[in-house]
């Protein structure tokens, strides 16, 4: 059975600690896409980790963690997260990297930043993890694949490589040769040492693994708004967090990934630059940040305070259509509860008409939220356990969601704790 676990809105959904909880049930966890640059929080009984490269399976004895071919490969920060898990006493978990991976290198991670600082206020409010950068080389088939550091002349493949990105940073930055042969050589050299036990075919692996009945949970990072080709590009992410993508990066054929459970959370937010219908300014929002997730809505990776909105329907019935979502997860349920009335955005405005479909990028700069307002439960619910113990006001907002976003919402986050978990129906539990 393959399960995709993904986000539905702008990423920052609570994917993390669904994740950790729907691991104990998976043989194998695969990180099928993006790098370093997005931070999934996990609290359990180690601690508290913000996992930005490694499969949230690490902290089980009995689950594989596989980092799939479509990744943007971050040696160092592999290292670096495999030590934290280390000095906080997890045990080594069990982990697998594609030997079809590309690596991003430290030159993409300074091209991110130099290229932001270029663009000054058009920047894209990058995380400076080399993403774009990474793939850019990769689509222009100059970067290196994992194997390739493993066959028997790289010259000239360095020789372009070097070429390349010296002119590049040359006329862009004004920085006259960044990179050496012999340096990027060294560096790849080593990187090749580290990374030999780890390095697996993946392709063939997870189809046998797949033929063989073991319980494989696709892990998703950002959320489909950011989406390259259906997010709202330019603003989005250089690969895609959808669902479907989780066959290309695996080698799993598509018709294989039976259930895809998207992850939502009670009300928005965003990170980076681009339209965010209906985002909140002053108190109201300074409120809702504040508590927001366990320790307020500030990022995982830079700690920028994200972008607030109440619930939007509109993006997220879209995002969870892109997703192809089977079932969806509300999270931070608990988060709305000193409110008296909550309003949720159930359209878009623009130009005069009210639409339920979310437009083309262009558009949403003159989309005005309309909003519905929905009674508040005025008290906490994290300890909760049993949807029918849930105020009657709070049953009616996920009811109200679900209906809105045409996707049955099996299990409601209370709480950042493993164990702050409502059950509804899900299929996978
Ligand atoms: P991800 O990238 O989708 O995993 O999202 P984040 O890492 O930004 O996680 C969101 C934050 O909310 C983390 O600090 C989690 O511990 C926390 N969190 C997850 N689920 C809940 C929930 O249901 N309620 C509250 N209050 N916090 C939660």
């Amino acid at each position: 059975m393959v399960t995709a676990i993904i986000g539905g809105s702008f990423g920052d959904e609570g994917k993390g600690k669904m994740t950790d909880l729907l691991a104990a049930k998976a043989d194998i966890v695969v990180r099928f896409q993006g790098g370093a640059n997005a931070g999934h929080t996990v609290i359990n009984d180690y601690g508290k980790f913000v996992l930005h490269i490694l499969p949230s399976g690490v902290f089980y004895r009995h689950t594989e963690n596989i980092i799939a071919s479509s990744a943007a490969f971050d040696s160092d920060e592999f290292f670096r997260e495999l030590q934290i898990l280390k000095d906080n006493g997890v045990p080594a978990p069990a982990i697998k990297i594609s030997s079809r991976a590309q690596l991003l290198l430290p030159i993409h991670k300074m091209q991110d930043t130099l290229e932001e600082q270029r663009l000054g206020k058009n920047s894209f409010g990058s995380t400076e993890s080399g993403i774009a950068p990474f793939y850019s080389d990769k689509y222009a088939k100059r970067n290196f694949q994992i194997s390739e550091l493993f066959s028997d002349d790289l010259s000239d493949k360095l020789k372009r490589f070097c070429n390349d990105k010296n002119k590049f940073f040359g006329a862009f930055y004004g920085i006259q040769n960044p990179l050496s042969e012999r340096d990027l050589k060294e560096y790849l050299t080593e990187v090749k040492d580290k990374l030999a036990p780890y390095i697996f075919d993946c392709p063939h692996y997870l189809n046998s693994a797949v033929k063989s009945g073991k319980n494989i949970l696709l892990e998703g990072q950002l959320g489909a708004l950011r989406d390259v080709d259906n997010g709202i590009y330019p603003f989005v992410t250089s690969s895609s967090p959808l669902a479907g993508f989780g066959s290309v990066s695996t080698g799993i054929p598509p018709y294989e990934i039976r259930s895809v459970i998207a992850i939502i959370k009670a009300y928005s937010t965003c990170v980076g630059a681009g339209a965010f219908v209906g985002e909140l300014s002053g108190s109201v929002a300074e409120e809702l940040r504040k508590r927001g997730g366990d320790s307020g809505e500030y990022g995982a990776k830079t700690g920028r305070p994200r972008r607030m909105a109440w619930f939007d329907c509109v993006s997220a019935r879209y995002g969870c259509m892109l997703q192809g979502a089977t079932e969806a997860v509300l999270t931070m349920l608990d988060v709305l509860g000193y409110l008296d009335k909550i309003p949720v955005c159930v359209g878009y405005k623009i130009n005069g008409e009210v639409t339920e479909e979310f437009p083309e990028t262009y558009l949403l700069d003159n989309a005005e939220p309309v909003y519905e307002y929905l009674n508040g439960w005025k008290c906490d619910i994290s300890g909760i356990k049993d949807f029918s113990e849930l105020p009657e006001e709070a049953r009616a907002y996920v009811e109200f969601i679900e209906n809105k976003i045409a996707v049955p919402i099996t299990m409601i986050s209370n709480g950042p704790k493993r164990s702050q978990i409502i059950y509804r129906k899900s299929a996978c539990i």
